[in-house]
């Protein structure tokens, strides 16, 4: 207990008037003694210098943290105030009492830090005579970073913190953000300049909830990210139509990263393992990153959870046209069977290559327009014609991978309108691109099964693991 508030004190130190070390050391016990009082996981989950948390037992302390949420944001932004003044005068430091207790604070000597957030319309010299410098100064740090650029780029939000003594600048912090500093020391009438970058934490975190609405609203009320809740529809998207096939009582788990630093919650990372149960059928998928580096999400059984083939290689089309074999053609006006599914989108809409494959050909053909023939493994080809222009630098040969845009939506050749006309073939034979049954992408390699079940397993175990544990705690 005692080195929690101690970690704090140094941490606010390093920043902060001595007027305001009093203050805030008071301030700071005052929290000690609150947090004395409350469940000591709580206290825990508030420690900056928390490892990176891979057992079972931390991670659930988390997870209670998180279902308290008045503790949450009542502690912290407390403690963040106080750490980033926007100013430097402060007149309720002085009249606080002296406390017994900080002179158990080492006496290290204290820089005396003061912060100015950017804001829209500043520049060096707006911040520096606020901090009461001069052009010179000014002049001087130009000088010294006109070679690095460092202080080329600043904008609003960020924070420039000066470190004067005797009127003269020490050191000048350039925050551009919770990771990453730029640091000009004095040297002479000089300044050195120091790039200093951070690595968050990372740790587990928890949620589940039930489809009420959508997936969006029922993500965001069981506490996900925008960011987590994308990955979550992207992963399962090759199974369930987020738009179609979800119900009311489909219900979703997940474990993902969060980013820590200095014990506060600065973003999400990667989902590292979900659950989807769709109409009763369970859908799980498991991150696992081989010995290549290659990061891909797998079931259970190391299967991928992506197919080898996008269903549809156009974003934000509707169906003008399905796959018929005996369809009276629009422009002809004859029986002629549609071999393929046409895609009404918006000329320019970029095209993407439906799998990895290789070009085989690119060029016009007939009514079909400008065309692009891609083969695939396993027999397939896929074709997607009528386009107003194709990508630059691909030719026959450029290898593409899935989702690689290969050109975009027109109607060249014989066309009522822009749209795609999509082929799917195996060994030559059409297949409605709409119902074929498309193979998965490549499984986990038999040399990284053994690494993959041992990963896979913990996580399995965690998510169920996670769930009766929230289950417990909501009796
Ligand atoms: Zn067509």
């Amino acid at each position: 207990m005692g080195s929690i508030v101690f970690n704090v004190i140094k941490n606010i130190g390093s920043r902060l008037p001595t007027v305001h070390l009093v203050a805030v050391s008071i301030c700071v016990v005052i929290i000690g003694i609150t947090l004395m009082l409350v469940p000591s996981e709580k206290v825990s989950a508030t420690r900056g210098d928390r490892p990176e948390s891979g057992t079972l037992q931390q991670d659930t302390v988390k997870l209670e943290l998180k279902l308290d949420e008045e503790t949450d944001t009542e502690l912290l932004p407390t403690l963040q105030d106080e750490r980033l003044p926007s100013d430097a005068t402060s007149s309720e430091a002085n009249e606080q009492p002296e406390d017994p207790t900080v002179t158990q604070v080492p006496a290290e000597p204290v820089e005396n830090w003061v912060d100015y957030k950017v804001t829209s319309g500043d520049n060096l010299s707006t911040l520096f005579k606020r901090a009461g410098l001069t052009a010179l100064d000014v002049h001087q740090v130009i000088q010294a970073t006109k070679d690095n650029k460092a202080l080329s780029r600043i904008y609003p939000g960020e924070t420039l913190s000066f470190l004067i003594e005797g009127g003269e600048l020490k050191k000048l912090k350039h925050i551009v953000s919770p990771l990453k500093q730029v640091l000009l020391e004095r040297d002479g009438d000089s300044y050195r300049t120091e790039s200093l970058e951070r690595e968050p934490s990372i740790q587990h975190q928890f949620a589940q909830g039930t489809i009420e609405n959508s997936l969006f609203l029922d993500g965001s009320r069981a506490g996900m990210s925008n960011n987590t809740i994308m990955q979550l529809a992207a992963i399962f998207g090759w199974d369930i139509d987020f738009a179609l096939d979800i119900r009311k009582g489909d219900t979703f788990r997940v474990i993902y990263e969060e980013k820590m630093l200095d014990g506060e919650n600065i973003g999400t990372g990667n989902i590292v393992a979900a659950e989807f149960v769709n109409q009763g059928n369970v859908f799980r998928a498991l991150r696992f990153t081989d010995s290549k580096g290659n990061t891909s999400y797998y079931t259970p059984d190391g299967n991928s959870m992506r197919k080898a083939f996008l269903r549809t290689p156009v974003d934000f089309a509707r169906i003008s046209s399905p796959f018929n074999l005996s369809r009276k053609h629009p422009v002809l006006n004859k029986i002629r069977a549609h071999k393929g599914v046409d895609y009404a989108a918006g000329t320019g809409t970029p095209i993407k290559a439906a799998g990895d494959g290789k070009i085989i050909f690119r060029g016009v053909k007939g009514g079909y327009g400008n065309v692009i023939i891609l083969q695939h493994g396993q027999g397939i080809t896929t074709l997607y014609a009528h386009m107003s222009r194709f990508k630059k630098g691909l030719s026959v040969g450029s290898r593409v991978q899935q989702g690689q845009l290969i050109g975009y939506v027109g109607s060249s050749g014989l066309a009522t309108g822009p749209h795609l006309h999509y082929e799917f073939r195996i060994n030559g034979a059409h297949k409605n691109p709409m119902t074929v049954k498309l193979p998965h992408a490549d499984p986990v390699p038999k040399s990284e099964r053994a690494a993959f079940q041992s990963v896979s397993q913990t996580l399995l175990a965690q998510l169920d693991k996670y769930a009766s544990t929230q289950v417990a705690l909501a009796e």
